[in-house]
């Protein structure tokens, strides 16, 4: 076995004892095996953070949730991809836009070469579902923002991208129209963030797939 992966298991030992993440989390996207030591202690870092979101207690959602919903796909990503909260069936399986949302996501992500297994890190401003789906509070923000904060700074992308209107106005903290946002590259946390369209606004309202489209083409221009 090589050294970097036996250090990577004593360290999973000793932080998660028999809960060792070697199922979907680094079985794909982050192949141990083949990684360099400096990311291994990148994952090291990311499976810390997530175990933290997993006994995270800071606010009233922690009650009402199923899973928490830390993030899903390739920690070298030069995408990241940043909805408002998880949805019902996040909260059940755990990942984040496996609805019907998600999949119009896959299929555009598709569309720019890319995919949650390749050179995307998808995840949510909140970790854990609002009831009902309403919109993130100000006490849910200011208490869940930090995770995503460490997330950006562990996985360095290229580009954030802020689906919808919600997570855009959460993260750049202006209370502007998407239209407003759209279009401009802002800057987070001294890196590089856009804002479009929610998937599930598309599923909605279709006539807006066009200018989507062209988005997630700049998108693909941004980070080739
Ligand atoms: N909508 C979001 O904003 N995030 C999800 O994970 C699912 C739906």
């Amino acid at each position: 076995m090589k050294p970097e992966l036996f250090k990577y298991l004593i360290q999973c030992k000793e932080l998660y004892d028999d809960e060792i993440f070697l199922s979907k989390f680094n079985s794909n996207p982050n192949n141990v095996d083949n990684l360099p030591i400096s990311d291994i202690d990148v994952l090291n870092n990311i499976n810390v953070l997530k175990n933290e979101v997993k006994n995270c207690y800071k606010c009233s959602l922690s009650a009402s949730r199923t899973n928490t919903v830390f993030g899903y796909g390739d920690f070298n990503a030069s995408l990241m991809i940043v909805g408002e909260a998880p949805g019902q069936q996040e909260d059940l399986s755990g990942n984040p836009f496996v609805g019907r949302a998600g999949k119009l996501l896959d299929k555009m992500l598709t569309a720019i070469n890319r995919s949650r297994e390749k050179d995307v890190f998808i995840c949510n401003v909140l970790k854990c579902r609002p009831p009902e789906n309403r919109d993130p509070t100000l006490h849910e923000i200011k208490e869940c923002e930090p995770y995503l904060v460490n997330q950006i700074d562990l996985i360095k992308p290229k580009l954030i991208v802020a689906l919808g209107r919600v997570a855009g106005k959460t993260l750049l903290g202006v209370d502007k129209s998407l239209k407003d946002m759209r279009e401009e590259i802002h800057n987070y946390h001294d890196f590089d963030l856009i804002v479009t369209y929610h998937p599930a606004a598309l599923l909605r309202n279709p006539n807006w797939k066009p200018e989507a489209w062209n988005d997630f083409k700049w998108i693909r221009s941004l980070i080739d």
